[in-house]
């Protein structure tokens, strides 16, 4: 989610809780009312005491009674002199419950008596206790869900929970965010048309009513669609897709509804619909059965009847963000709906050190932090990590009371968000520290010859974060698009580098190596079943995939035959296999060396820069290393 720095950002009639609160009491508070009327219009009878009202029925005073458990209600005798009509109705709240010698007591005084009618209420306190409030309850709820215009605060269930920025605008321009030069200049556009909208409408030129960005998350979506209203000056409503679906079925539909009548009125301006996948899931994709399907399908449809609804140049731009444009409705895509996709990705080194350029401006640097190092350090990193980056190295420089934010602040910070926090109160045992040191430098030793593995920048065995008892930090020297075939290999390596290590040094292994065999499994399955990189099996896709910006891919294996299946299983085995054979090859020729560097290790605790190079440089290459990697194949 945005950080909102912007304060004088309002609540634009949004039922929050509060409201949805405040109208239950209203309802809760007019039935009381209506109960009490009732309880004054009912005559009132007298009370008396148990014994008293035996004591009528001696004297003979009481003409007939009502029993039941808890009250009995009876009818005195008119008093002599008095209108013989008028009959007194006496009730005792709380008779002996257990009197059971009363029917006798009353017979022999020829009293009157039965038990409790079928219901001591009369017809119209049946009717307004049972009928009534569920009728208040559905007419209120028919009200609001057609509200438009100007209903009490308290009832605006059906009001788009959209904010809206009071001043007029955002505040946040183009030059906040970096990065994503292409995508601004996508945008640029529609910043021209809201700022000067003639220029297109004179020449019949029609300005798209959706666009969506698609993208990773933190990548800049939100502060995107800001900057859009910031640089033009219109005011911008945001609302999440998710924010739609409630409980209810029909409220999202009337949110939308209201969100749009809202938006006319403000004319031109930006409204922002962030996760849109929440809402616009492509209908008949979800599990049958799965409950707020009608709710969501509902709203759909009256997003897209809203906005096939005005005319193009009104001057309501919707711009809508996902992180999964690959399961969005194909109708969201048509021609006059979100027509319009614009791509922002995770950034490159360029565009990182750009980020951080922003992120440093109210950041007092030393003179040593080089922000395109950190640039380089930080691949895969999206705009939100690197703030939190930037965050994290300032919050270290004023724990260590320091005046200015240093290049080791960076460098701790970036491993931080990477591996988590160092754990040392966690404590190993002799024989764990041993394993721990041997594994992590096996992993550095295999890396340290295989292509596109990346520097090895640090090996450690101080425990990080939630699994890691020890770690390497392996930094690629470039950003990389692609991997070629044998840098997987080297890649597949280099992971079971660590669980080598423990077979050769201490003859059996640890459970220390589950993450990396978890990796090393699926990236062998990846190039076998999706890149085509196994000669054998050719290349087939043996999976779908579904590209969202999430992680990676979401695959599903195709239908295949049980002997392709084996035929897979049995490649990716031996991907697998041939790389554990040349890793541990690589291990028994180091051996030396690994022994030392371990030694080294576990007396240090961390090893690093010139140090470490100068040991790993030292690694020697057994003779079939090339051949493997040309062709995966040990001879
Ligand atoms: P998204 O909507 O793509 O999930 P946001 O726009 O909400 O991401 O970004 C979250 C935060 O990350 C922003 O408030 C900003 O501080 C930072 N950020 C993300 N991308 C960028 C960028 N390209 N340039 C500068 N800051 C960025
Ligand atoms: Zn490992």
């Amino acid at each position: 989610m945005p950080v909102d720095t912007n304060k004088k950002k309002r609540q634009l009639k949004t039922p929050s809780l509060r409201q949805l609160g405040i109208s239950l009491l209203i309802l809760l508070s007019s039935l009381l009312a209506l109960k009490y009327i009732i309880a004054t219009l009912t005559p009132k009878e007298k009370e008396v005491l148990y014994s008293d009202f035996i004591e009528q029925v001696e004297r003979g005073q009481v003409v007939e009674a009502l029993v039941s458990p808890n009250q009995i209600r009876y009818v005195l005798k008119p008093a002599p002199g008095s209108n013989p009509k008028s009959k007194q109705e006496v009730l005792v709240t709380n008779p002996v419950a257990v009197d059971l010698a009363l029917p006798e007591i009353l017979r022999h005084f020829h009293v009157k008596f039965s038990g409790p009618p079928p219901s001591q209420n009369n017809w119209i306190g049946v009717l307004l206790s049972w009928v009534v409030p569920p009728l208040i309850f559905l007419a209120l709820w028919g009200w609001f869900l057609n509200q438009g215009g100007n209903s009490p605060a308290a009832l605006t269930v059906g009001k788009s929970k959209a904010r809206i920025y009071s001043e007029g605008t955002t505040g946040v321009k183009f030059e906040d965010v970096a990065g994503v030069e292409e995508a601004k200049a996508e945008l640029q556009e529609i910043v021209d048309f809201l700022k000067n909208a003639q220029k297109y409408t004179r020449l019949g030129a029609k300005i798209p009513k959706g666009v969506l960005l698609a993208g990773p998350p933190g990548t800049g979506k939100t502060m995107l669609a800001k900057a859009i209203a910031g640089e033009s000056g219109v005011p911008f409503f945001s609302i999440s897709g998710s924010e739609f679906i409630e409980l209810f079925v029909g409220v999202g539909a009337a949110r939308v509804r209201d969100l749009f009548e809202q938006a006319k009125k403000q004319a031109p301006c930006i409204v922002f619909i962030d996760e849109l996948d929440a809402l616009g899931k492509s209908r008949g994709s979800s599990a049958p059965g799965s409950g707020s399907n009608d709710e969501r399908e509902q709203t759909l449809n009256q997003l897209l009847t809203e906005m096939d609804g005005f005319d193009a140049n009104t001057g309501v731009i919707i711009i809508a963000a996902t992180n999964r444009p690959g399961v969005l409705d194909a109708a969201l895509r048509r021609p006059g709906r979100f027509d319009r996709q614009v791509v922002v990705d995770r950034p490159d080194k360029i565009g990182r050190e750009a980020i951080l350029k922003v992120h440093v401006k109210n950041v007092k640097l030393a003179d040593d932090v080089d922000l395109s190092k950190v640039a380089v350090r930080t691949p895969g990193f999206a705009g939100a990590d690197l703030a939190n980056l930037v965050n994290e190295a300032a919050l270290l420089a004023a724990r260590s009371d320091r005046e200015q934010v240093t290049m080791v602040d960076f460098n701790e910070a970036q491993e931080r968000v990477v591996t988590g926090l160092e754990r040392r109160s966690r404590v190993l045992n002799d024989l764990e520290k041993n394993t721990v040191a041997y594994h992590e430098v096996g992993h550095a030793l295999v890396g340290a010859l295989m292509p596109g593995a990346g520097k090895v920048e640090k090996i450690s065995v101080v425990p990080r974060g939630v699994g890691a008892l020890g770690y390497t930090l392996l930094l690629p020297e470039e950003d990389r698009f692609l991997m070629i075939e044998d840098e997987i290999r080297g890649r597949i390596a280099t992971l079971l580098g660590g669980r080598s290590a423990e077979e050769i040094v201490f003859g059996k292994v640890s459970t220390g190596a589950v993450d990396d065999i978890q990796k090393v499994t699926d990236l062998a399955d990846r190039s076998v079943t999706l890149y085509g990189m196994s000669a054998e099996m050719g290349p087939v896709a043996f999976e779908r995939i579904q590209q969202d910006f999430l992680d990676g891919f979401s695959n599903l294996r195709r239908p295949v035959s049980p002997k392709i299946a084996e035929d897979i299983d049995r490649q990716v085995k031996q991907i697998v296999d041939g790389a554990h054979e040349i890793a541990k090859a690589i291990l028994i020729k180091n051996r030396e060396l690994l022994d030392e560097t371990a030694t080294a290790l576990i007396q240090k605790e961390i090893l690093e820069g010139a140090e470490l190079r100068e040991r790993l440089n030292r690694a020697e290459a057994p003779a079939q290393l090339d051949e493997w990697l040309r062709t995966g194949k040990l001879t």
